[in-house]
């Protein structure tokens, strides 16, 4: 009766805290929370709250919320032209008409390329490298999709590829890489402008920020053109 008391919360604070550490009611229970508790910042005080939350609902909720993921995981594949997660062989970015597919953004993972899409101002196609090259994880370049990148080079379809990688050492080494591999075919390689974030006050940014900042300053005109988008 305490264990139960415990789980629905009308015991105080410090008991329900042990309990949910220590002891379940159930050792169905228990699994369910252990495994949701594996997930990425789920502790197991929200592992508790989320699985008692679909043990109130519907049987076919729960197993439509089971099926789905289980899904999600058999059903799932990747692009095979941009390495994108995707339902279909050829992702709905790359097989979509009015994309350029001459330029191509080069990201370590499929969130990035979330992030690039979110700000609905680029309109190439992508290539998702995987990762980055990292020799203290054991990452190596033919662990990444650089070959298959270095064929888009190859054939002529690619006209310009902009790498917009983590401005970490690992990124700098990836980039590096990607360049002396593409250098010797006909395509632009560029790279993000880096510099003072929108909003900053000059005095916080740091000295590599700035320098960067000078470095690769625009044409005031062209910032207030592309702010304007182009109108
Ligand atoms: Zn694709």
């Amino acid at each position: 009766m305490k264990i139960i008391s415990a789980i629905f919360g009308d015991c105080s604070h410090r008991e329900q805290k042990q309990h949910m550490q220590y002891t379940y009611s159930s050792k169905l229970l228990e699994e369910a929370v252990e495994e949701f508790a594996t997930l990425p910042g789920i502790g197991r005080k929200t592992a508790l709250r989320l699985v008692l939350h679909l043990l109130k609902q519907e049987d076919k909720e729960v197993e439509h919320f089971g099926n789905t993921i289980l899904r999600m995981k058999q059903e799932i594949i990747t692009c095979k032209v941009c390495h994108n997660i995707s339902d279909k062989e050829v992702c709905h970015i790359c097989s979509d008409p009015y994309r350029d597919k001459s330029t191509i953004c080069v990201v370590e993972s499929i969130r990035d390329v979330m992030s690039v899409e979110n700000t609905q101002q680029f309109m190439g196609t992508y290539h998702v490298l995987g990762g980055i090259i990292s020799p203290m994880d054991g990452i190596g370049p033919a662990d990444l999709t650089i070959e298959s990148l270095e064929n888009k080079a190859r054939t002529g379809l690619c006209k310009e590829v902009i790498l917009a990688l983590s401005t970490t050492m690992e990124g700098d080494t990836t980039n590096f890489y990607i360049y002396r591999k593409l250098k010797p075919y006909e395509v632009i390689i560029s790279t993000l402008a880096r510099g003072v974030a929108i909003g900053d006050d000059l005095e916080y940014a740091d000295e590599v920020t700035l320098g960067r900042s000078i470095l690769n300053r625009t044409s005031f005109e062209e910032t207030f053109k592309n702010s304007n988008h182009g109108t």
